[in-house]
């Protein structure tokens, strides 16, 4: 069997709807199951709509285009079914009545964000029911089984692996679709992965079911060198092997979710990147492989926050005080992207999240003068060569650099 997912873009209207059924259309030969996202940037308005619900504020109108852009999509693919309709209606009841609950915030947001995924997967598959494919719709939720680290659920693979085996006589007979990005905790309450999450979730299901292949389909021809909107100099790549994924993953490159890659390195199940928009195009094949020289590949990690925590007693930084630092990081749940050390101070980078990063702020400021800075860019350079080296090491605006034999990072304030 196959895994296929479909992200945002590509089911971001009725026509890209129609293209995702011609591609499920063309691999018909094989066992299939689906896994899409939230329709456009649907995750995107409903953070908006969390937030506001949250803190008691109107979101009336947020809400009302939510649904109208759904039922606009609907009446445009399935104009005759009453069945689609009345299961939306049902859905976006369910989230009104959900946002007048109060709950603490982590927990609130993951009950409501994963709607994007639940209604973009029910009317995927009742267009392709209504359109000749033998499919079913089914709840992740019910298979994929998390702990209770709401906006960040960690999977619990025994008990998730052996859910999603019961899946398999299923397949036999029919295309599978169901949504990405969600889980559930043993209390069956919702529990999202982490924002961009579905990939993570297709690796999920390819791991369970020993898939023959996992495909990403993206409006990119494959994985690129760089962002070819910065960069258009950036090439496709045809073949990666995991690792070489990973690692890009890790340092930001955001083609794929960094946590898709080790369940399917784990059972040598291949991942294709593939394009949407062209599906004759090969894509790049990620696999066990060896690549003889790659070219620098350039990340762009945005929205990052140079955090200073300074001694004040005229001592120096030591492994005490750098033991209180990363306990505090750890505590806060977040990731350092790049680190570096003087005699007095003590630096690091970390993706921007307001909340956690000032409740981080607070805690280090019981021990340290702390600083930050944000807005900031970090741009890593893997597999450097001389000429990149020297173009990014005296570019304009480097607060922070740093290089090791595989890789240069600058952190860097955009202008
Ligand atoms: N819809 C979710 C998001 O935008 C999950 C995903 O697309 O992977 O983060
Ligand atoms: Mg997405």
């Amino acid at each position: 069997m196959k895994v296929f997912k479909f992200g945002g873009a590509s089911v971001k209207n009725a026509t890209a709807i129609r293209n995702v059924a011609s591609i499920i259309k063309s691999s018909n030969k094989n066992e299939l199951l689906v896994v899409v996202s939230a329709m456009g940037s649907t995750t995107n308005a409903l953070e908006i709509i969390v937030h506001k619900a949250h803190s008691g504020k109107n979101f009336d109108t947020e809400l009302e285009a939510l649904k109208e852009y759904h039922f606009q999509i609907t009446q445009e693919l399935l104009p005759d079914s009453t069945t689609i309709k009345t299961k939306l209606t049902e859905q976006f009841a369910q989230l009104e009545k959900l946002s007048k609950t109060k709950t603490e915030y982590d927990f609130f947001y993951d009950q409501m964000i994963g709607y994007g995924e639940i209604i973009s997967s029910l009317i995927v598959e009742q267009y392709l029911s209504e359109n000749n494919f033998a499919s079913q719709w089914i709840d992740a939720r019910n298979y994929i089984q998390t702990d209770s680290t709401y906006r960040e659920g960690q999977v619990q693979w025994n008990e998730t692996e052996k859910k999603i085996k019961t899946l398999e006589s299923v397949l036999q007979k029919k295309i599978l679709v169901t949504q990405g990005f969600i889980g559930a905790n043993e209390k069956k309450e919702t529990v999202s992965l982490g924002r961009e999450g579905s990939d993570f979730t297709a690796a999920i299901f390819g791991y369970s079911l020993k898939a023959k292949s996992v495909t990403i389909w993206k409006d990119v021809p494959g994985v690129m060198s760089a962002d070819p909107k910065r960069i258009p100099t950036a090439v496709v790549f045809d073949e990666l092997p995991y690792k070489e994924t990973a690692e890009m993953t890790y340092y930001g490159a955001s083609v794929i979710h960094p946590k898709t890659v080790k369940p399917l390195a784990n059972k040598g199940i291949p991942l294709f990147v593939k394009s949407f928009i062209d599906p004759s195009l090969p894509g790049t094949k990620i696999y066990e492989c060896h690549v003889d020289r790659l070219p620098p590949l350039i990340i762009h990690k945005e929205n990052q926050c140079l955090v200073s925590c300074k001694v004040t007693d005229y001592t120096f930084i030591n492994e005490e005080q750098l033991g209180k630092i990363f306990h505090a990081i750890s505590e806060s749940n977040m990731r350092i992207n790049v680190m570096q050390n003087s005699a007095i101070t003590f630096s690091f980078c970390v993706d921007f999240r307001e909340n956690k990063v000032m409740k981080l702020i607070e805690l280090l400021s019981k021990h340290f003068e702390v600083y930050y800075n944000l807005g900031l860019t970090l741009i890593t350079i893997k597999n450097y060569d001389q000429k990149t080296f020297n173009e990014y090491h005296t570019m304009n605006g480097v607060i922070l650099e740093q290089s090791s034999r595989a890789a240069l990072q600058v952190l860097v304030r955009p202008n």
